[in-house]
């Protein structure tokens, strides 16, 4: 039997591997593999499998034998491509060992340059290429690389003084080019290299205690453990548990043949996208540099070029393109972009090395985008035909349309602000923050509900938790490629990069800008779409998404497929309105308990609490009629005929009395008569040791039938009113904390009574309303087929029906769920996204046994989890009529309800405004 491979090698227009067994060979092998088949220049190597990194780790951190055999025949061929041989004194192959998971974490795992280079090999290389600057240049990267990946971070190494070994060599090399007054690496000659490479080793072994191996093989074995250690580093784990990546992916790892990007003015090493990733525009996007290895354009340490004329911006206009400097190479490189692009049939993110006038590719990935830009890529690549319509909207992250329905910068308020600097756009969106200078202190601040802004130097994958805890993120360094603008982008965070103005002073908490201090507390706001930063709080202005052409076509297209209605959460005409704008369908649930607090009702509502009997308390509620009715005539009137569900009074009467001061206790008795002392004692009364399972809900109209009464009257009447006036009204009033169906008959047999009541006074001989519940008490699931004999619609209460169903308090479940989180004990919040296999169980056994007696029962969901986009696409699959969420989240819920429907298409399409009920409540049968 054939063992199984554990080595795939690629290179001279060959190779083992295919894009997609990404699973196996990590995104950046598959990649390099189908690049390689392409007939793309690419230097020859091999990817050992991310199985063998699950090896490793089962194994003790020990390389499986045959591992080594299979490493040592890939070496071997690769040595045959490139004519060179690894370790060799005379003509020694240099390698790069390079990380590569699955999903593309950009900077999170470790790759080392250079390897094979030592004091035995370092001769004969320099004899070869006759460049004893450019074998000092990587001899110099190879330890400060090998030391802070190999020798440190993996070996699990945490620095004393906090400064780990990569910092000491910067010290080091910042004070060679001090003393020899040079701004950058670039200006120090060999001899200096050769220096710098002697100091370097010194302070390895000082730091460290080891001493820097000088033998190629030992080189090669530690940079491969060290990948495979790196995928347990902090940084990783860490980016994991924000991405949700599963942490037995593994990586792979990647040995490949080194290109020297620094081999002189011939030479240079560059980063691009196939369009731009902040824009989405069509135009070919990067950024180079020349004489520069790996990852110097993305730490920022010069900045660098753009790639062509086309993408030069008023910054930029004087440095010299690739495309104007080596117009053949760019015509080789945009040839291979437009490649890339049909072949993968999506933006790609491309590294490439220009060694000694020669062009090869050492990576493509699709490239990560801002939510703007990747609508306006999908919609214009399946206009294209480039993609299907389908294809398009899949491609669009739900929670990315988040970025258009934010908030900008008031454009007229920035005219007259304050502009402290102007810098690369790197992250769209306005923002408003306090500045914060560590990662530390943002995550700090934040946990304070503060916003902030965190502004450094550069940012490093180190910084991800305070990037993350973040309102924005500006850099003194870097480019649009930098790791700051990579990751703040993948988020949809505002961000700017490479204010080169801005002097940070870490010990003093300051920052210098063109004449101007800013200390960290301070205010300042970020245009991320222009890149002007402002002092200060510049007003930020509600998003419009219906200018953007883009985003109107993929909605569309979404609204076409979905086949789930989609309302919104609002109690207030104006955040109906706002709704409607963004789409929805109708209301899914309108709260009547926040219009009970205004203060000339909360009176009558007081009254009513407090009063000893019936006739009193009838007479105190039914002052609140007009009011009611005049908020459901604005609510109705706002929705011009689409479906508004009203839920009747669902919160504990304590929480309209508590907190009386003695001397509003006086105030109310002067105004209802009651003398103080009684309402002292009926407010003692009322106190409950658990309030959310106490007296609410349906139970409050129970006990109190008035209230039931008064409220389905000032529906009714408003809606009376308004077909009388010829306009479409449908009210669905909604019961809360249904657990028994005799709760519910109990309540619709009163709001059956108003209703015939309010036909008679209006004399209409119809008038359109439905009778329902929400279904949020464990038990309302578990009976649905009974309480469906009653409701004519059920509304999942997701937010009650998790926190009884768990039976985790809402208000105190910060307590425990962030150590339940980081224990994994839950894989995430179920207050934010739906427990599919527990409470989202109780939904779907609600709605099956709920049509079971009711086969057009409609169903929907008006929990915080309507806007999660996981959750619609589970709502979707078990059969909900609609989602309810709140405005702003109304177009991420259409959008997820359409990639539902690409994902899981269904039988059923998408209801109709409305069909009238074929069963008939029974609200006479009570047993
Ligand atoms: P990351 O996943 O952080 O992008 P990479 O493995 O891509 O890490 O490597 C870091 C940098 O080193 C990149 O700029 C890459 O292009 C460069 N690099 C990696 N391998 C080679 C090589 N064999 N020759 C030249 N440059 C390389
Ligand atoms: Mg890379
Ligand atoms: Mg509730």
């Amino acid at each position: 039997m054939a063992r199984k491979k554990n080595v795939y090698f690629f290179g001279g227009g060959k190779a083992d591997g295919k894009a997609d067994m990404k699973n196996l060979l990590g995104g950046k092998g598959a990649n390099l593999a189908e690049m390689s088949s392409l007939g793309m220049p690419v230097p020859a190597g091999f990817t050992i499998t991310t199985e063998v990194c699950t090896a490793y780790y089962g194994n003790k951190g020990r390389l499986p034998k045959e591992v080594e055999l299979d490493v040592k025949k890939a070496l071997a061929k690769v040595e045959r491509i490139m004519g060179k041989k690894y370790g060799d004194p005379k003509n020694p192959l240099l390698v790069s060992v390079r990380s590569g998971a699955r999903q593309s974490m950009p900077g999170m795992m470790d790759t080392v340059l250079n390897l094979g280079l030592s004091s035995k090999t370092l001769p004969g290389f320099i004899a070869k290429t006759g460049n004893e600057r450019l074998a000092y240049d990587a001899y110099r990267r190879l330890i400060m690389m090998y030391a802070d990946v190999v020798m440190e971070k993996a070996a699990g190494i945490e620095p004393p003084d906090g400064m780990g070994v990569r910092e000491h060599l910067e010290q080091a090399m910042d004070a060679m080019k001090k003393k020899k007054g040079v701004a950058t690496d670039v200006d120090l000659d060999a001899e200096d290299l050769k220096k710098l490479c002697r100091q370097f080793k010194r302070i390895v072994e000082r730091c460290i205690g080891k001493v820097f191996p000088d033998d190629a093989e030992q080189q090669l074995w530690g940079g491969i453990k060290a990948v495979f250690q790196s995928w347990n580093g902090k940084r990783a784990v860490s980016y994991r548990r924000i991405e949700g990546i599963p942490d037995d992916w593994g990586t792979a790892v990647n040995v490949q043949s080194m290109v020297f990007g620094n081999m002189g003015r011939n030479s240079a090493t560059g980063v691009a996208f196939t369009r731009d990733p902040a824009t989405g525009d069509n135009k070919f996007y990067g950024e180079w540099l020349i004489n520069a290895q790996g990852e110097d354009v993305v730490a920022g340490i010069r900045t660098p070029s753009p790639l062509n004329k086309a993408t030069k911006t008023d910054d930029t206009q004087d440095m010299e393109s690739l495309e104007e400097k080596w117009p053949k190479l760019y015509r080789q490189l945009a040839a291979i972009r437009k490649e890339l692009e049909s072949h993968y049939r999506d933006m790609q993110d491309i590294e490439f090395t220009i060694e000694d006038g020669t062009l090869w590719m050492l990576q493509t990935r699709v490239g990560k985008r801002a939510g703007s830009a990747a609508i306006r890529m999908a919609v214009d690549m399946a206009t294209n035909g480039l993609i299907d319509q389908d294809t398009a909207i899949m491609r669009v992250n739900p929670e990315q349309l988040d970025e258009l329905l934010h908030p900008m910068l008031d454009p007229e308020a920035e005219k007259k602000a304050d502009v402290i600097a102007k810098c690369l756009p790197a992250g769209p969106g306005g923002a408003v923050g306090q500045v914060v200078l560590t990662s530390e202190e943002a995550e700090k601040w934040a946990e304070q509900g503060k916003k902030v802004v965190l502004v450094r130097a550069e940012t490093s994958p180190e910084d991800v938790h305070g990037m993350h805890a973040a309102t924005a993120i500006l850099t003194a360094k870097g480019g649009m490629t930098s790791h700051a603008a990579l990751v703040a982008r993948g988020w949809g965070k505002c961000c700017i990069v490479g204010c080169g103005a801005l002097a940070i002073d870490a010990k003093a908490k300051t920052i210098a800008v063109n004449g101007k201090v800013i200390k960290e507390g301070d205010w300042v706001s970020l245009n991320g779409t222009t890149g002007t930063v402002y002092a200060g709080q510049v007003p930020v202005m509600p998003a419009d998404p219906e200018r953007n052409k883009w985003y109107k076509k993929i909605m569309r297209w979404a609204d076409a497929k979905r086949q789930m209605n989609v309302r919104t959460n609002a109690d207030r005409p104006e955040d109906a309105e706002q709704a409607v704008k963004f789409g929805a369908e109708g209301i899914g649930l309108t709260r009547t308990e926040h219009m009970f607090f205004e203060p000339e009702r909360i009176v009558h509502i007081r009254a009513m609490i407090l009063a000893e009997d019936e006739k009193t308390r009838r007479k105190a509620v039914m002052k609140l009629l007009p009011y009611q009715k005049e908020d459901f005539l604005g609510i109705f009137k706002a929705m011009k005929g689409k479906p508004v569900t009203v839920r009747l009074l669902d919160p504990p009467l304590h929480e309209f009395v508590g907190g009386l001061t003695d001397e509003q206790t006086r105030d109310l008795s002067d105004q209802i008569g009651v003398p103080v002392a009684k309402i002292k004692a009926r407010v003692e009364q009322l106190h409950e040791f658990n309030p959310m399972l106490g007296h609410r809900g349906c139970r409050l109209g129970v006990a109190y039938p008035e209230i039931t009464e008064m409220q389905a009257r000032a529906i009714l009447e408003a809606a009376a009113e308004l077909t009388k006036k010829k306009v479409k009204v449908l009210p669905e009033i909604m019961i809360p904390l249904v657990g028994h169906v005799n709760e519910l008959r109990h309540q619709a047999a009163i709001i059956d009574a108003i209703a015939a009541d309010v036909k008679k006074k209006y004399a209409l001989r119809k008038l359109d309303y439905m009778v329902g519940t929400m279904i949020e008490v464990p038990r309302a699931a578990i009976t649905a087929n009974q309480i469906a004999e009653v409701a004519e619609f059920f509304s999942f209460g997701t937010n009650d029906l998790t926190q009884m169903g768990f039976g985790y308090s809402r208000d105190d479940v910060a307590g425990f769920l962030p150590t339940y989180l980081r224990n994994d004990i839950l894989p995430h919040d179920p207050f934010q996204k739906l427990d599919q296999e527990g409470i989202g169980q109780l939904v779907a056994m609600g709605v099956e046994r709920g049509r079971s007696t009711r086969p057009d029962l409609k169903c929907g969901i008006c929990g915080e989890h309507g806007g999660e986009p996981s959750s619609v696409k589970f709502c979707h699959r078990v059969g909900l009529d609609y989602v309810s969420c709140s405005p702003f989240r109304v177009p991420i819920a259409r959008f997820a309800a359409a990639q539902a429907a690409i994902e899981t298409p269904r039988k059923t399409p998408k209801a109709k405004p409305r069909k009238k009920t074929a069963a008939k409540r029974k609200t006479a049968a009570k047993k």
